[in-house]
This record gives C-alpha cells, structure tokens and sequence, in this order.
C-alpha cells in the first residue's frame, strides 16, 4: 500500500472530483491498495482515515497521472545521427531512412534488441511515461518482424505489428503486401495487441492500408494508422471509416478530414506527435483547429531513431502548448487521457479509484509548469502501479 499527501495541485482528469476540466484537487492526497489500483483520492487532511500505512508527505509539489505514450518505435538498432545531421544541414527527410535502420536492425541479435528497447522505455518511465505503446517495423521479413515484436513484448502489453512500414528494398509492393496480410501477420498477430500501417508519400497507398488492416482486423488485433504526416491524402478518412483507435501524426489535414474525425459516431482520436515536425524542421499541426472541431486529439512522442528521437513526453506537452496552439490543461489532458483513449484503455490516463496507481510528481506548483518552464526536467519520482519507478515521495524531513 502507498498513500502520498502534501499535494499541493493534483490533476485527476476526473472533473467529478475536482476543479475544471482536469478536476485539479488542492492539498490532495492519493492512496494505492496493494492490488497496484487507486483506493482513495481527497483531501490530505483526511487521507489518515484511508490507509493503515504512514502517508509520505511530497511537501506541495504537483502530482499528474503517468504519461501514456501511444505511439513509438522503440525496437531497433543502430542510430541515425549522421542523417539528422544532415538534415539540419538543408536536406530534406524522406521515409526511406527506414531502411537504413533495418539493415543494422536485422543485423542486431535478440539481446541487443531488448538491452536498446529496455533502455528507452526506462528512459521514458523516467520521464514520466508509466504506459507505452511500441510497434515494430524495422524487421520488414517474417522472422524479424516476430522477433521485433517479441522484443516489443518485453518491455510492454501494448505492442503494435507494423510490418507495414515501408516497402523493403528490392521487393515488388503488391507481393509484400500480400506476405505482411499472410505469413507475417501469422507470425506476428500472437505477440501483437494492434496493427497499423504508414499510409503516407513513400510508403503505402489507401487501397494497400485498408486490405493490411482488414487482415489484421480478422486476426484479432486492432488497428492504427499513420496517416496524413507527409501530404494531404485519404488516410484519415480510411481511418475514420473504418474505426481505426487512432490516426497518428494528422499534419496536413483538410477540413472534410476534421469533420469527419469529429463526426458524432467517430471514434477515431486523432493523434498528434509535434517532435516528429520539430525533429524535421516541419510546420506542427494545427491542434487549435482539431480541438475546436471537436476532434479527440492525443499527444505521442513518435520515439524513433529517424524523425523523433526522444522520449520525452514533457517536451510533447510543451511543444503542444507552444507550437500547436494547445492550453495547459489540453496537452497535459492528451498526453494522459489522450492517449489512454488512443489505446482503448479507461484504466490509465487519471487518477482516480479503480483506476492503475500510476503518477508522477514534479518539482513544480503545477502541471503548467511542463510548457512555462521547457527543457527543464520537472519529474522528480515516477510511481507505476503504486510501486517507486524512479526518484523519492518523501519530502517531509
Ligand atoms: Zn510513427
């Protein structure tokens, strides 16, 4: 059992139990049963009442929920800092980067793998990131995308098929389609929880996305789109037809998209991964328009050696309030709940009974904090399931 008081502004996300949207309660404090799950939120000069174990007191700090992190590509190997370097040096970023990281990720052994992935998600668990979403995609044969996802599987339950990335060098698009709907998906489907497809300039076409998600569909995983990263195209509107959980990246968007993502019976969240534009030098999306819409938008930090590599959430909210035109309470709100909606999941992404006992204290009065002050490394304990990942709660001596 764990029980934290002296909160000096927690965000619940449950605006039943406190202020605004965010249901931000002051003076809180949360208790954590043994089974790992919230057991009581309130006040602190109540929380004796509701736990028998001796309240560790983080002397004001604020307190959010764990950060959700649906989209990223932790299983690869190699590095590409000589690509972004050059990018920053005036060429522009094309998909087939891709490659380049397959060819040492096919190179790598198992353990490599896992010792890299490990690696980044505790990174991100530092960070502040207690639930991750990690796809494959830089095996692109039968047996690497298996392996890659088995890989996946170890630091995660939400892991992502995405043997659909881009088309390997010297094979004929239609035929690889054809072995990622087959033989791969076969392979794939028992270590995976979804499928998704980059439908996008240099990658996959509609018609291509729509037959991979069908065959993912009927072999039990759900399904997730890149789409509309690149240039304007029919991704989000495949997406939104077909129930997709999420449409990640949504750059460049029209407004038949927004209203489609927006539409009443839509249960598409539209995804955004602004580090991904930042990391490229690329216009951001334009959250304020798909907000306003009332389009259901989560923030990602796309974690991957070729546009994005970081896996900070911090910055993901601070680019989403500086960049993208979010308010404090949006961005904090889509890199939680968000992204909890993102994965179908009601179980994290809040704080609130019943709900996981994942949180992260910051050095700081508020989560306003993440985008006022960026750069800045705010989290200074990270707990998952009621259990200590990283830094001390107890400020009280
Ligand atoms: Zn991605």
């Amino acid at each position: 059992m764990l029980a934290i008081a002296g909160i000096g502004h927690l965000v619940t996300n449950d605006p039943s139990l406190g202020d605004g949207p965010l249901g931000v309660i002051r003076d809180a404090a949360v208790v954590v049963g043994d089974d790992g799950l919230i057991s009581w939120v309130g006040q602190s000069s109540e929380v004796e009442n509701h736990t028998s174990t001796r309240p560790l007191d983080v002397g004001g700090r604020a307190v959010i929920p764990g950060f959700v992190d649906s989209h990223t590509h932790l299983v690869f190997a190699g590095d590409r800092a000589s690509e972004f370097a050059a990018r920053m040096a005036g060429e522009p970023y094309k998909a087939g980067g891709i490659r380049i990281t397959m060819a040492a990720t096919r190179a790598a052994t198992n353990d490599q793998l896992v010792a890299n992935a490990r690696r980044l998600a505790s990174e991100a668990l530092a960070s502040g990131t207690t639930t991750i979403e990690v796809k494959s995609g830089y095996g692109l044969s039968v047996v690497d995308e298996a392996r890659s996802l088995e890989v996946a599987r170890a630091v995660t339950d939400e892991t992502t098929f995405l043997g659909a990335h881009v088309v390997p060098p010297d094979s004929d698009a239609d035929a690889y389609v054809e072995l990622v709907c087959g033989e791969m998906l076969g392979k794939c489907a028992p270590h995976s929880r979804w499928i998704d497809v980059f439908c996008d300039r240099g990658a996959f076409d509609v018609d291509q996305a729509r037959t991979i998600l069908m065959a993912g569909a009927k072999a039990g995983l759900g399904t997730r789109l890149h789409a509309n990263q690149l240039q304007h195209g029919g991704g989000i509107a495949l997406g939104v037809e077909m129930g997709v959980a999420s449409c990640d990246h949504c750059t460049h968007v029209s407004d038949r998209d927004i209203e489609m993502l927006a539409g009443a019976r839509a249960t598409t969240v539209a995804t955004l991964l602004p580090t991904a534009e930042l990391c490229t030098r690329s216009p951001f999306p334009n959250a304020r328009r798909l907000i306003d819409a009332g389009v259901t938008v989560a923030l990602a930090s796309d974690c991957n050696p070729g546009s994005s590599y970081t896996s900070s959430m911090p910055l993901v909210v601070a680019l989403g309030v500086i960049s993208m035109g979010m308010t404090c309470d949006e961005a904090l709100w889509s890199a939680t709940k968000g992204g909890a909606k993102a994965l179908r999941r009601s179980d994290v992404g809040g704080i609130s009974p019943e709900m996981r006992g994942d949180l992260v204290v910051l050095e700081a009065a508020s989560h306003v904090h993440l985008a006022y002050r960026p750069g800045v490394s705010l989290v200074t304990a990270v707990v998952r399931s009621g259990k200590v990942m990283s830094g001390q709660l107890d400020f009280s001596s």
